[in-house]
C-alpha cells in the first residue's frame, strides 16, 4: 500500500541558529484532498556548536504524556539555554495521537514496528524512514519518551539501549536522571540479533 509515493519534505533548515517552528509535510492523499498531506509539528533550536538532542514522543498514540511535556518544552525552551541543538517532535504517529490510539488509523501501523522504515512504504513506515534517515542520524542523542497508554501502567524508569562505546554509553547514562541513575529503574536493552533475547539488568549507580 504506497500511500505516500511522494517524499517527506519540510521548510525546517536544521542548520540554522536559533528557534524555527515547522513542520514535517507527510503526503496523505485522500477522499476529500488529493494533494492532501499530514503536517508533523516539529520544532528546532541551535544554539552554537554542540551536541544534538533529538526528543520524540507520541510513537503510540494513546500515550498522552510525553506529547503534553514536549509540546510545553518546544514552547518555552529557548536557544539561549543550550548550546548545540534541540529538535522536537512531539507527536511522531501524528494520526494515531489525533485519534487517541495506539497504531495509525491510516495503515494500522504502531511506528516503533516500523523502523527502519521504507520511505515509499504505507505513511507509517515512511514516516520512520524520515526519522531515521532525516533525524537520528543528526542526533549524538536521542529520547523517546513512552508511557502505558489506555492498557498498561507504566512505572517511572529509562531503558537505554546497550552500547559497546564506552563513550556512547557514558553519554546515555549522563541522560538519565541522576534519580534513576541510583536505582534498579535504570535498564539496559539489547535489541541486536546477536545477542541473547532482550535483557533487563540493572545498571550500576553512577557516582
Ligand atoms: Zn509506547
Amino acid at each position: 500500500m504506497a500511500d505516500t509515493a511522494a517524499p517527506i519534505t519540510t521548510d525546517l533548515d536544521f542548520e540554522r541558529e536559533g528557534k524555527q517552528v515547522g513542520a514535517l509535510k507527510v503526503p496523505h492523499a485522500r477522499e476529500d484532498s488529493a494533494l492532501g498531506a499530514l503536517l508533523m509539528p516539529v520544532t528546532t533550536i541551535r544554539n552554537g556548536e554542540g551536541p544534538t538532542v533529538l526528543l520524540i514522543a507520541g510513537a503510540h498514540g494513546d500515550e498522552y504524556e510525553g506529547p503534553v511535556a514536549l509540546m510545553k518544552l518546544a514552547r518555552d525552551l529557548k536557544p539561549e539555554a543550550i548550546r548545540g541543538r534541540v529538535i522536537i517532535v512531539p507527536a511522531l504517529n501524528l494520526p494515531a495521537l489525533l485519534a487517541g490510539r495506539r497504531h495509525s488509523p491510516i495503515d494500522g501501523k504502531a511506528i516503533s514496528s516500523c523502523f527502519p522504515g521504507d520511505r515509499q512504504g504505507t505513511i507509517t513506515q515512511a514516516i520512520a524512514a524520515f526519522t531515521r534517515d532525516e533525524l537520528v542520524n543528526r542526533a549524538d542523542l536521542v529520547l523517546d519518551l513512552q508511557s502505558g497508554g489506555r492498557s498498561m501502567i507504566f512505572l517511572p524508569h529509562v531503558a537505554i539501549q546497550r552500547q559497546d562505546d564506552p563513550a556512547a554509553m557514558a553519554t546515555a547514562l549522563a541522560a538519565a536522571p541522576p534519580s534513576a541513575r541510583r536505582s534498579d529503574w535504570c535498564v539496559t536493552i539489547s535489541t541486536a540479533p546477536d545477542r541473547s533475547p532482550a535483557s533487563s539488568e540493572p545498571v550500576p549507580s553512577s557516582t
